[in-house]
């Protein structure tokens, strides 16, 4: 009926592709955090990603408290104490994992202000070792510190209550000498105001050399949103860069466009600046442009007729309907559509605002077009599932049945068939929400068309 429902599988350690982290002797490598009432202990995992290695922290250790075990569970459930917890294990956990591994890192990457507790744990192990005050290891430490902030609204920062860090953290920030005032300080926007909450980006900026957002746009809406912290600095000077995000070519170009850019450019085009490539691109002539997308449309629509298949046998639909989707779409017509997030200020419905004059384009006599979308929304945003069953619903028209096909259980291996196989790429974002956004470039390198917002990259990139 078009609800999105949710199921939590467990995530079996022993079933993945990760490996114990072991100490010296052997044994399974544990950190601990003083949490209120005991300790809590954290295991590690060892997942290697290429060259690197990737660390997992894990609390579901027979040694902790039921409740303890559960903290990394599941990702943005609970509420704020469980978020609380998380981030002190990320943070704090997480720096001492590398002290632990003996793992000398120079820069510390804070990839949004979910792990800014990592600032406090480096600059308290350089006070130990160091033996320097707190305030000197925070200044000696930051310099090494990166913050990449990726929220384009100030209510998308995790914030904290007094009481609450206090429970929590009042002994750790008595140890470093600075008392929880001092800790707390750190995170707000007027230091000496004792009402304010915790706010996690404020104190990833404050412990940082270098901040950046993520596209140029969202660089300078993240200079509005820290100017509080730079009271009568120009704007245009309050200290955020941006580094546009980017997303991994050979990962996300098919097999077909893999092999047109060899034949065109190389092996190695991806390894050095544009102007390698750029001449050799021009030579790529319409016609094997063309051959391309018509062999890359193809594929899709026998992806989504198969998958579609199976989704509808999940749902109990009749043979006769299943048997149908084996038809649906046509190889000779654009496929626009999109694979993302269902969330409010993405505007996934925007195309449905008018749904008859929709109908007729999609119907247009001469030049018919057909939809393929994908997407999920967050468990707890109802508004999100609300724009899912909007399409649902849409694509159930008599009108449009040939027409309109929404994909269930959007993830990573449906969006790569998606990229690969669309014509035109629709996106549709209340500027200037959307931080970034990388899909529409993974549609680039398969050789499709988007059709954008000026938000995000495609702010920097339309031309
Ligand atoms: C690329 C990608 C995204 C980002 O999509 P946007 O349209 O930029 O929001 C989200 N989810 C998955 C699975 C992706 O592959």
């Amino acid at each position: 009926h078009g609800d999105q429902t949710e199921s939590y599988p467990y995530n079996d350690p022993g079933q993945l592709p990760v490996m114990p982290v072991r100490d010296q002797n052997g044994e399974w490598l544990r950190v601990m955090i003083d949490f209120p009432g005991g300790s809590l202990w954290l295991r590690a995992w060892e997942a290697r990603v290429g060259r690197v290695k990737l660390y997992l922290l894990d609390s579901n250790d027979p040694i902790n408290s039921p409740p303890d075990r559960g903290i990394t569970s599941e990702l943005y459930g609970g509420g704020p104490e469980m978020r609380l917890q998380q981030e002190i294990v990320l943070g704090i956990g997480g720096w001492r994992l590398l002290d632990a591994m003996g793992i000398k890192s120079d820069v510390c990457h804070l990839n949004e202000g979910h792990a800014a507790l990592a600032v406090i744990e480096r600059a308290r192990s350089f006070m130990l070792s160091e033996r320097q005050p707190f305030k000197v290891a925070v200044a000696a430490t930051r310099a090494g510190n990166v913050f990449t902030t990726h929220t384009p609204v100030e209510a998308g920062f995790d914030r904290f209550s007094p009481e609450l860090v206090s429970r929590y953290l009042a002994n750790y920030a008595d140890q470093l000498g600075i008392g929880l005032d001092g800790l707390l300080a750190l995170g707000r926007q007027d230091p000496a105001n004792s009402q304010e909450p915790l706010n996690m980006a404020f104190l990833a900026m404050r412990g940082s050399g270098v901040v950046n957002g993520v596209s140029r746009l969202h660089g300078e809406v993240s200079q509005h949103i820290f100017q509080p912290l730079f009271p009568r600095w120009p704007q245009g000077e309050v200290p955020v860069t941006h580094i546009t995000n980017g997303v991994h070519m050979p990962s996300w170009d098919s097999a077909t466009a893999d092999a047109a850019w060899t034949n065109a450019c190389g092996k190695e085009r991806w390894l050095n600046t544009m102007d390698a490539i750029k001449d050799n691109l021009k030579n790529v002539t319409d016609e094997s442009l063309w051959q391309l997308r018509m062999e890359e449309a193809e594929q899709l629509i026998h992806y989504v007729r198969a998958r579609l298949g199976r989704q509808l046998a999940r749902a109990s639909a009749s043979v006769q309907l299943i048997k149908q989707s084996n038809q649906l779409l046509d190889s000779d017509i654009l496929t626009m559509g999109f694979a993302r997030r269902f969330t409010e200020y993405k505007r996934p419905n925007l195309l449905l605002h008018d749904p008859d004059r929709l109908s007729r384009i999609l119907n247009h006599p001469e030049r018919p077009v057909q939809l393929v979308i994908a997407g999920k929304a967050h468990p707890r945003d109802e508004e999100g599932k609300a724009l899912i069953r909007a399409w649902w619903e849409y694509s159930l028209r008599p009108d449009v049945q040939n027409r309109v096909i929404f994909l269930s259980d959007y993830d990573m291996a449906l969006a790569e068939q998606l990229v690969q196989g669309m014509g035109l790429w629709i996106n549709t974002p209340r500027r200037p929400w959307e931080a970034c956004g990388t899909s529409g470039m993974k549609v680039l390198v398969n050789g499709g068309l988007n059709l954008s917002e000026r938000d995000g990259w495609w702010a920097e990139a339309y031309r």
